[in-house]
């Protein structure tokens, strides 16, 4: 009987809990900063698709891309790295692992509307910096040599994104977007791809500066922008490489598993390509070779993860994921 009472007045705390957070729910079902932050994307997108459309130039830019960001070096590069991490993985675990599943259908997402979408931010923010912010083109750099300009811009390139990747983990506003790629808890090649797509944002807004200030009018070299999303995809891989001595210098997939440790106790490692930056801001964490593979993931699942529960079908929970930043509720 005493248990029945109990029973029931859980299930009243319960269904009032329930009351509360769908009356929450209702009043705030979105949360209008995330919103305000995707409005901003999708304006810098139509910034780009006018002024594209305006010169023709589409198509062949889209294309070009393509040709970039879905380049079949970084296609090869995943197959191998899905190859190897069969062969030594970090963390044994089966091929259709859950993670690697729902993994799987964000490198789609990526293949179909991440790449178009970083393209024309991209051409976006150039066009506003153009438009608005042409004081910040360095003259001077019009008398160096094409290849030191290039290094530059990439290595600043590098810098910028590492500030954008810190402010996504000191805002709350860009963690909501962030915290996606973090849910991860079966790390592979394929989690690069598990990033909510206005994440970028705020990295192609800063990276822009430093290539039109040093750059101009004058474009990055395809190839190299190929190897630096080369570099960031490699850094997920399920292996225990930490590159020897390169990887003091080079993001390594050891390395950057410290970044996604679910035992961290501060937020270490969050260089793309390059640890400098990690260095100069006293962040840098080097993995040791005694080191076992760590636990990923967020402490205490603030997000749905697709390896809790019963097995959800992988694009309704894609679609959840997407959703996810943009409402108010658990995070
Ligand atoms: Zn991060
Ligand atoms: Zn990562």
């Amino acid at each position: 009987m005493a248990s029945l009472v109990e029973r029931s007045q859980v299930q009243l705390a319960q269904n009032g809990e329930r009351a509360s957070i769908s009356h929450r729910h209702r009043l705030h079902p979105i949360y209008l900063p995330a919103l305000a932050f995707g409005a901003l994307t999708c304006w810098v997108v139509f910034v780009a698709v006018t002024a594209l459309l305006r010169d023709g130039q589409l198509g062949r830019v889209l294309a070009a891309g393509r040709a970039e960001l879905a380049a079949p070096a970084l296609a090869a590069l995943v197959c191998a790295t899905l190859v190897s991490e069969r062969l030594w993985p970090a963390e044994p675990r089966r091929a259709l692992a859950r993670g690697h599943v729902q993994d799987a259908c964000f490198l789609v997402l990526y293949a179909a509307a991440v790449v178009p979408l970083m393209t024309l931010l991209g051409v976006g923010f150039a066009t506003l910096v153009g438009e608005h912010m042409r004081w910040i083109e360095l003259s001077f750099t019009g008398h160096l040599p094409t290849w030191l300009l290039l290094a530059v811009a990439l290595v600043a390139m590098d810098g910028a994104n590492w500030v954008a990747h810190y402010a996504d983990h000191r805002l709350q506003l860009l963690w909501r977007f962030h915290a996606l790629h973090h849910s991860q808890e079966e790390l592979s090649v394929l989690t690069s791809f598990r990033a909510h797509p206005v994440m970028h944002t705020t990295g192609f807004l800063l990276a822009t500066l430093p290539v039109v200030a040093l750059m101009g009018d004058r474009p990055m070299v395809p190839v190299l922008i190929t190897a630096y999303v080369c570099v960031g995809t490699l850094q997920h891989a399920n292996v225990r490489w930490s590159f020897g001595l390169l990887g003091k210098v080079v993001v390594s997939p050891a390395y950057h598993r410290l970044h996604h440790s679910l035992e961290a106790t501060r937020t270490v490692n969050l260089g793309i390509a390059l640890t400098l930056w990690d260095v100069l801001a006293r962040c840098a964490q080097f993995p040791l070779p005694s080191d076992a593979a760590c636990p990923t993931g967020l402490a205490g699942r603030p997000l749905a993860v697709e390896q809790a529960g019963r097995r959800a079908r992988p694009l309704s929970f894609l679609a959840g994921q997407l959703l996810e930043p943009f409402a108010t509720g658990r995070r």
